[in-house]
């Protein structure tokens, strides 16, 4: 039966690796969802596997969802300190007749799983252990044989659920692979760890989990874990698998094609905001004038399964960049500086001990000159460079400066400049002078003095950079560098 009520969803992540972009969109889904609903976002913390599951790992999902802006409702759930309760549910299957002990040896089901490649058959366990005798299962503990539990799933099983996303799904139990390992091998008359399908059911029912929302790599896992509800007697939430995400191949997207976890794309210089933006857009389609540049509470307000699709959904990097270039254009020069300061510090181009407000006033013009050219924000630093370090000349530059006529241009330029700042009109009247005086084109001038300030033929608008090299005495002092 369905769990009616209010809406409670969770995130599960397992803390074996960084926060991926799968597991954030699953998040961003999830929270979408929590919140058109009024309801509530969880989160749980799979760390039973024991051996992978790093703290550091669960610090940085949990700074990587904060900084995406996807809070949630009350503490994590740590699925470890709950063994008690997978334990006794555990118990409770072998009780009922729903699960029994397993004492095939690793070597024999190694030689059942051959046989069945050599007969090209899919691997499955064949469930030789399901009816033993009690004589027979005491003969394997005298062995000294360790057991496994196995939960039965019979061949003619037949199992649906409406899916959010897929509509109507149905399996048969003869897919599954035979019996189900739930608890991990251990002596006789205990119970091992239990594993993932058998822990998940217990936790979502534990935690009143009405809508369950996750990847379609786990379409396999929700078929068994319905029989897993049904044996246990327990409330049955409402299943949404939402679309992979694919590479530019057609295939899943994995740690092969470089940037993957949340906190990659934070060092690459994207924001949190069009990263949010952009992982909704990965499966979801947004109704029809809202456009495809929204805020994660614009897209909570709207927010539903039917626009999400079933196909793969191809990660786009040309439609990331845009969304992030759009966040920061919108910036005021003063916001994007407070987001370059630490870039900026990093570089060691932030003088701590000279925080006079004309640099700051500086700075901020400097953030309006190369805002509206920026990506990511990673592009601060590399447009910001020739303002705080004096470039290196290009070959372009160099081949600029012996141009016919431009070094009597920068001659004359130089012989008219004052000290100290410049406005645009002094600047545009200096230029109109230097041109007479040198006998050259307005062009020839405008192109050897990009050359000379910039040490390069591209970058941002000439006057600008010049009003901004000038007080320090930057400006002359390039000048005369190039002659
Ligand atoms: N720990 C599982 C994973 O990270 C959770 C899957 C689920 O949502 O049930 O894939």
């Amino acid at each position: 039966m369905a769990n009616t009520g209010s809406v409670r969803v969770r995130l599960a992540p397992s803390p074996t690796g960084t926060l991926h972009i799968g597991t954030a969109r699953t998040a961003v889904f999830n929270w979408l969802f929590a919140k058109r609903h009024g309801g509530q976002f969880l989160l749980r913390i799979e760390d039973t596997d024991r051996e992978r599951s790093k703290p550091e790992f669960t610090a940085n999902i949990l700074e990587g969802l904060q900084w995406l802006g996807l809070a949630w409702d009350g503490e994590p759930v740590v699925q470890s300190e709950r063994i008690g309760a997978h334990r006794a549910a555990i118990g409770q299957l072998l009780a009922s007749g729903h699960a029994y002990r397993c004492y095939a040896s690793e070597v024999e089901l190694q030689e059942m799983r051959e046989r069945q490649a050599a007969e090209n058959k899919p691997p499955r366990y064949d469930n030789r252990h399901r009816d033993l005798s009690a004589a027979q299962e005491q003969a394997y503990i005298d062995e000294g044989r360790q057991a496994t539990v196995r939960f039965r799933i019979d061949d003619g099983a037949s199992i649906g659920w409406i899916d959010l996303v897929r509509g109507q799904m149905r399996w048969v139990g003869a897919d599954l692979g035979g019996d189900m390992v739930i608890a991990r091998r251990a002596p006789a008359a205990t119970i091992g760890d239990p594993l993932y399908n058998l822990v998940v059911v217990v936790d979502d029912a534990a935690m009143a989990i009405s809508h369950v929302i996750r990847g379609e790599d786990h379409i396999a896992n929700t078929a068994k874990q319905i029989l897993l509800y049904e044996a246990l007697g327990l409330a049955m939430p409402v299943f949404a698998h939402t679309p992979l995400i694919l590479n530019k191949e057609g295939k899943k997207l994995s740690k092969r094609d470089g940037v993957t976890s949340v906190a990659d794309f934070r060092a690459q210089g994207y924001g949190a905001a069009a990263l949010a933006n952009y992982m909704t857009l990965l499966g979801w389609s947004p109704p029809e004038g809202m456009g495809e540049r929204f805020s994660l509470a614009e897209a909570a307000a709207v927010f539903d399964f039917d626009r999400v699709n079933k196909a793969g959904a191809r990660f786009d990097w040309d439609k990331l960049n845009w969304l992030n270039g759009q966040v920061l254009h919108d910036l005021g020069p003063g916001q994007l500086l407070e987001q370059l300061r630490p870039l900026w510090a990093g570089e060691g181009w932030l003088d701590q001990a000279n925080e006079a407000n004309e640099d700051e006033l500086w700075r901020e013009s400097l953030c309006a000159l190369i805002g509206p050219s920026l990506v990511t924000l990673r592009d601060g630093i590399d447009q910001a460079l020739p303002f705080f370090r004096r470039p290196e000349l290009s070959e372009a530059a160099l081949v600029q400066l012996q141009a016919p006529g431009a070094r009597a241009a920068l001659q004359a330029l130089l012989e008219l400049l004052v000290e100290g700042p410049l406005t645009l009109e002094q600047a545009q009247d200096l230029l109109a002078q230097a041109v007479v005086a040198a006998g050259v084109k307005k062009g020839v001038l405008m192109k050897t003095l990009r050359a000379a300030l910039l040490g390069s033929l591209q970058g941002p608008d000439l006057l600008s950079s010049w009003l901004l090299l000038q007080p320090s005495g930057e400006a002359a002092a390039r000048i005369r560098r190039s002659l």
